[in-house]
C-alpha cells in the first residue's frame, strides 16, 4: 500500500521506516529542510537502535523517500498520517497548531480520496476538528456526508529507545474510526504488523484518542507512586529495591516501570499528563490524582541538587560530574531530561559541571556549550570531582571501575539517580553512595 508521513521526528521517521520494513511504499514529509536532506543522504538525525540501517536498506530498496513537499508526498498515498509535534500550550494544554495546519495543507493537495490518519498524540476531540478544518479549506458543510476523505486516530505507543522494535512489533495496535470501510483499509495496512497475534483494537475515534492519554498517565504514577515509597523508605530506613521486588512479583502489579529514580522526563510523559489534566478540567473532572504525579515528580528531579546543597551547605564552585543528560537510557533525547534540572541548578549555584553521554552530546553542547565541560568517556569527567551524579541508566555506567573513580575524584561521593549501585557495596569501599530510597540518609 502507499502512504506519507508528515513529520520525520521520533515517531514519523521510524513509523515510515517501519511501514517500508513490512513492503509498503512511504514518503516520508517533514517541513525542515536539513532534516529532509539529511535523510535523503541515508543519514538519521535521530539516535534510535537499529534505525539507520533499515532506513538505508529501505531507501536502497526503493519503497522510502523524503521530501519537504507535502503534494508531492500525497500524490500517490491513500493514507497521511500526521505525525508533528503536540507540545503544551501555556494553559497545559496540547497545542495542536502543527497538527491542524497539516490538515489544512493536506485538504488543500487533496487530488483524490485519502485516509487522513492522526499519530500524533492528540486531546479527545481532535480527529474532529482535523475533519473540520479540511472541510473549511474544501468549502464542505459539516456533517455533510463526503467522500473526498475519512479520518482516523491512530495513537502511537513506541518507546524512545526501542522505537523500531516497537513499531515493527507492537503490543497492540489502536484504531479509532467510524467508517467500517475505513476500518478494513487500516486492518490491510497494520496486517504485516500483527502476525505475531498482537491485535488491532478497533474503536470509536474518542476512544483511542483518550487511550494514549490514559496508558501515559498510568505510567506516570506508577513511576510517581514508587517515588512516593522511595521517599517514605528514606525516612524509615526502608530500602526500596526490596520493597519493588516484593510489591512488583504480584502479577496485578508487575516490575516494569517500578523503579525509584530522579523521576520521568523525555517529550512525552510530561506533556501528556499535563495535557489530561486540562482535558479533564475542561470537563469539569478534578485531576487531583494526576496532578500529585506532577507534584512528586518535579520533587524527584531535585533530589541530587537537595543532597549536594546538604552535602555542602551554600558551597559555590564544586565540581560536579555528571554521567548521563538522555531523559533515559538508549536514546539522545534530552527533552525534559531529568539530568538537565541537576546541570542547571549546578550553574545557578556557581559550581562546574563536566557531563558524559554516550548518545546526547550533540544535543547537549547545542544547549550548553561554553558553559558546561564534556568528556569523551566516563572517567574523563571525573578528575577533581567533588561529586558524581548518575542520571541517566545507560548500560556503560553500569559497572564503573570503582577504584579509578576513587582516585579521579577528589571526594568521592555518588549520587545514584537511578539505584544502579549497591550504596552498601560502595561504602565498604569508602564511597559515599546516596541512591533515591535506599535507606541512607545523609
Ligand atoms: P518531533 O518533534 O521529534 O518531530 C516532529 C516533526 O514534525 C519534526 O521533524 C518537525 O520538523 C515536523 N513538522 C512540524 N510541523 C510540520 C509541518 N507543518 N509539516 C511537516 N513537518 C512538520 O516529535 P515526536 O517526538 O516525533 O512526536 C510527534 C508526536 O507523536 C507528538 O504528538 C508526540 O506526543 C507523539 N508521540 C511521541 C512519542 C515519542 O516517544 N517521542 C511516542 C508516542 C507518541
Amino acid at each position: 500500500m502507499k502512504l506519507c508521513v508528515v513529520g520525520s521526528g521520533y515517531v514519523g521517521l521510524v513509523t515510515a521506516v517501519g511501514f517500508a520494513e513490512m513492503g509498503h511504499d512511504v514518503v516520508g514529509v517533514d517541513n525542515d529542510v536539513r532534516k529532509v536532506e539529511s535523510l535523503s543522504a541515508g543519514r538519521s538525525p535521530i539516535y534510535e537502535p537499529g534505525l539507520e540501517e533499515l532506513l538505508l536498506r529501505n531507501m536502497e530498496g526503493g519503497r522510502l523517500s523524503f521530501t519537504t513537499d507535502l503534494a508531492q508526498g500525497m500524490a500517490e498515498s491513500l493514507f497521511c498520517f500526521i505525525a508533528v509535534g503536540t507540545p503544551n500550550a501555556d494553559d497545559g494544554s496540547a497545542d495542536l497548531g502543527a497538527v491542524l495546519a497539516v490538515a489544512r495543507q493536506i485538504a488543500r493537495s487533496l487530488s483524490g480520496y485519502r485516509v487522513v490518519v492522526v499519530k500524533s498524540t492528540v486531546p479527545v476531540g481532535t480527529s474532529k476538528k482535523v475533519d473540520q478544518v479540511m472541510r473549511e479549506e474544501l468549502g464542505l458543510a459539516p456533517g455533510v456526508p463526503q467522500e473526498r476523505f475519512d479520518v482516523v486516530s491512530n495513537p502511537e505507543f513506541l518507546k524512545e529507545g526501542s522505537a523500531l522494535e516497537d513499531v515493527l512489533r507492537p503490543d497492540r495496535v489502536v484504531v479509532g474510526v467510524d467508517n467500517p470501510r475505513v476500518a478494513e483499509l487500516m486492518k490491510e495496512l497494520y496486517a504485516p504488523f500483527t502476525r505475531n497475534g498482537h491485535p488491532v483494537y478497533l474503536m470509536d475515534v474518542a476512544s483511542a484518542e483518550l487511550t494514549k492519554y490514559a496508558a501515559n498517565a498510568f505510567l506516570a504514577t506508577k513511576i510517581s507512586f514508587i517515588n512516593k515509597m522511595a521517599e517514605l523508605c528514606d525516612a524509615s530506613g526502608a530500602d526500596i529495591m526490596n520493597v519493588r521486588l516484593g510489591m512488583g512479583s504480584d502479577r496485578r502489579i508487575g516490575m516494569p516501570f517500578l523503579y525509584a529514580g530522579v523521576g520521568y522526563g523525555g517529550s512525552c510523559f510530561p506533556k501528556d499528563v499535563k495535557a489530561l489534566i486540562h482535558t479533564g478540567e475542561a470537563l469539569g473532572i478534578p485531576m487531583g490524582i494526576l496532578k500529585e504525579v506532577e507534584a512528586i515528580n518535579a520533587r524527584q528531579k531535585e533530589i541530587p541538587l537537595d543532597i549536594i546543597d546538604r552535602l555542602h551547605p551554600g558551597g559555590t564552585d564544586l565540581k560536579v560530574a555528571i554521567w548521563g543528560g538522555a531523559f533515559k537510557a538508549e536514546t539522545d533525547d534530552i527533552r525534559e531530561a531529568s539530568a538537565l534540572v541537576t546541570l542547571e541548578g549546578c550553574l545557578a549555584r556557581g559550581h562546574r559541571v563536566a557531563l558524559y553521554d554516550p548518545e546526547a552530546m550533540v544535543n547537549l553542547k547545542a544547549r550548553y556549550d561554553g558553559r558546561v565541560t564534556f568528556g569523551k568517556e566516563p572517567y574523563e569527567v571525573l578528575s577533581g570531582a567533588d561529586v558524581l551524579c548518575l542520571l541517566t541508566e545507560w548500560r556503560v555506567f553500569r559497572t564503573p571501575d570503582w577504584d579509578r573513580v576513587k582516585k579521579l575524584m577528589r571526594r568521592a561521593v555518588v549520587i545514584d539517580g537511578r539505584n544502579q549501585y549497591d550504596p552498601r557495596d560502595l561504602s565498604a569501599r569508602g564511597i559515599e553512595c546516596y541512591g533515591i530510597g535506599r535507606g541512607l540518609k545523609s
